[in-house]
């Protein structure tokens, strides 16, 4: 007899659709200084050069950053509640303040700044406001957020030195019984500017560098099994085609390409065009010879030939 599939729940579908369609996703212009302590080299250019397909918007997903949004604005909220004065937007564009360095090519969003903190009413200070899961803020109140959650410790560095402001607050609510947690950070130059002489090594790169493992199926290569580059870095899966794994492209602000002789804006980046030649490192492939003047042809694994540019050219 044959299965009898499980009932479906539309309204929670449709939830989810609606919830997946407000998904603001996609690929970042820079680096996300959320990413930027990724211990992987080659997963943060495979980001930066749009190789991979984006995420497929999630409905949950996307409820648990409307959720963290919505925290948010309850913690600064609060802040304001104690007499704190707090930013929430940059005054000059009335959005929220961006932080950026390396050129610009290392970017982030501040929650906001605010003076009037109890502890040191008169210095101005970042706010990163978190809302965290119960195990992991109990994490940062035990060890502090530099030893428990890194990535959140470098990122109110990266912005702080972004800001030129030597002090950070960090205020974090556990989501499962609404107790706060607050962390005073100082700035630490030295820290933040190793993180940003790596990002431009990183996104100056010409190809991928190294791989983080080698061996994607080693017991210490996790990392490589929750990595969404996978496909391209290990399992010989093409990159897409857009103007940041073109060859012809040139980092640069904005980015250049040099067979156009072009500056290009985020659209024409997205969209690429007939000549586009891939990176030959992105092809899984040797590069083994250039046909009418400017196809490249690719000796596959399997022995046969793929020549990029061909339909083009024929
Ligand atoms: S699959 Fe592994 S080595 Fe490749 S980019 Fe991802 S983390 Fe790095
Ligand atoms: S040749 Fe086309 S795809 Fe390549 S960088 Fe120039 S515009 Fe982009």
């Amino acid at each position: 007899m044959s299965e009898i599939p499980d009932p479906v729940n539309h309204t929670v579908d449709r939830i989810y659709d609606a919830l997946a369609q407000r998904a603001k996703g996609g690929d970042s212009a820079g680096v996300p200084m959320s990413d930027a302590i990724n211990p992987c080299d080659r997963a943060i250019w495979y980001a930066f050069r749009w190789a991979s397909p984006p995420e497929t918007p999630n409905g949950p997903r996307e409820s648990r950053f409307a959720t963290g949004e919505a925290w948010e604005t309850r913690l600064l909220d609060d802040l304001q509640a104690i007499g704190c004065d707090v930013e929430r937007v940059d005054p000059a564009t009335g959005k929220q303040r961006s932080a950026v360095l390396a050129d610009g090519y290392l970017r982030g969003k501040l929650d906001g700044l605010v003076r009037g903190v109890p502890e040191a009413p008169a210095a101005l200070h970042v706010v990163e406001a978190r809302s965290l899961k119960a195990e992991k803020w109990r994490g940062v109140v035990k060890h502090g957020v530099q030893k428990h959650i890194p990535e959140h410790f470098a990122q109110c560095q990266l912005y702080m030195s972004a800001l030129g402001v030597d002090r950070c607050l960090y205020l974090c609510v556990n989501k499962d019984t609404d107790e706060r947690h607050a962390e005073r950070l100082y700035a630490d130059p030295a820290f933040a500017s190793a993180i940003e002489a790596r990002i431009v090594r990183i996104v100056n790169c010409a190809e991928p560098p190294s791989r983080l493992h080698d061996d994607p199926a080693a017991k210490a290569a996790w990392q490589c099994g929750l990595c969404r580059h996978r496909a391209i870095c290990h399992e010989k899966a093409f990159a897409r085609v857009n103007c940041r794994t073109c060859l012809h492209s040139t980092v640069w602000t904005p980015w250049k390409c040099d067979k156009l002789n072009l500056l290009m804006t985020w659209d024409s980046q997205q969209a690429g065009c007939e000549h586009h030649r891939y990176i030959p490192a992105l092809v899984p492939g040797e590069q083994i010879d250039v046909i009418y003047g400017d196809c490249i042809v690719y000796q596959m694994e399997d022995g046969d030939h793929w020549i990029d540019g061909e339909r083009q050219a024929a």
